[in-house]
């Protein structure tokens, strides 16, 4: 079964642009600089895709020669990016649609067991949004991601899209198999999770590629990994076998 079919959910995009620029995001010598202007610009081509749909109502307006009814976005947009490597994308999606909310809940990823831990949420009683866009650039685990669905419709929000530049089966799998009714808008597919949790071929860590903070092998997430996170990786990957 091909992923179309597996997961009606998922859009992958077919772009030109998209590919071009993927590539040049993925490449190691690209500098943070030029790094931020590739998100930038792949989040609005994805952004751009993914709010096709939004429901739009008539509105009155006055061209300088006569009266006509035109179009206004209807629902309220939220965006949420996933802390830190999500608050890339949101400027991009604000241009996109400057009346968005951005809303920010702050989970880590615990490094040994790939787990969300949730360490910041100020959202309001009630949503205030109908629509909410989560902004990760890597699907991953899919942990991040269902976790933060799980709180977003407990919150009231009536349709969810993640927005990702790269995306794992495996945080495919975990997002889909968690939450089927949300859509998720990627560039591109990649082959696997590698021990140490990360996307491969991917592009390495896509917060120390943004923001230049690079201290050495041995700063980034899931470096020496223990058994606790290599287990988590082969689970999930079970996991998406037995689909
Ligand atoms: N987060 C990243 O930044 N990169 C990966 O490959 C996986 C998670």
């Amino acid at each position: 079964m091909d992923l179309a079919e597996r997961y009606p959910n998922l859009h992958v995009s077919r772009h030109p642009l998209v590919d071009h620029k993927l590539a040049i995001l993925r490449d190691v010598g690209t500098d943070p600089k030029k790094f931020r202007e590739l998100v930038r610009e792949l989040t609005w081509l994805l952004g751009y895709e993914a709010m096709a749909d939004l429901d739009t109502r008539m509105v009155s307006i006055n061209t300088p020669l006569e009266q006509m009814d035109g179009a206004q976005v209807e629902p309220k947009v939220g965006l949420v990016p996933v802390l830190r490597a999500g608050l890339g994308m949101v400027d991009a999606m604000l241009e996109l649609i400057p009346t968005a909310q951005v809303w920010h809940i702050g989970l880590y990823r615990d490094e040994r067991t790939l787990k969300p831990v949730e360490y910041y949420n100020k959202l309001p009683d009630a949503a205030t949004v109908q629509v909410c866009l989560i902004l990760d650039p890597m699907l991953a685990t899919g942990g991040s991601s269902a976790a933060t669905v799980d709180i977003l419709k407990a919150w009231g929000a009536a349709r969810i899209k993640q927005v990702s530049l790269i995306a794992a089966p495996e945080g495919v799998a975990t997002l889909s198999g968690q939450h089927p009714d949300v859509d998720i808008h990627v560039a591109a597919m990649d082959r696997a999770l590698n021990e140490r949790g990360y996307i491969v071929p991917g592009l390495g860590d896509a917060g120390d590629r943004q923001f230049g903070t690079f201290a050495g092998p041995a700063s980034e997430p899931g470096h020496e990994p223990g058994d606790e996170t290599a287990e988590v990786v082969r689970r999930l990957q079970r996991d998406l076998a037995s689909r």
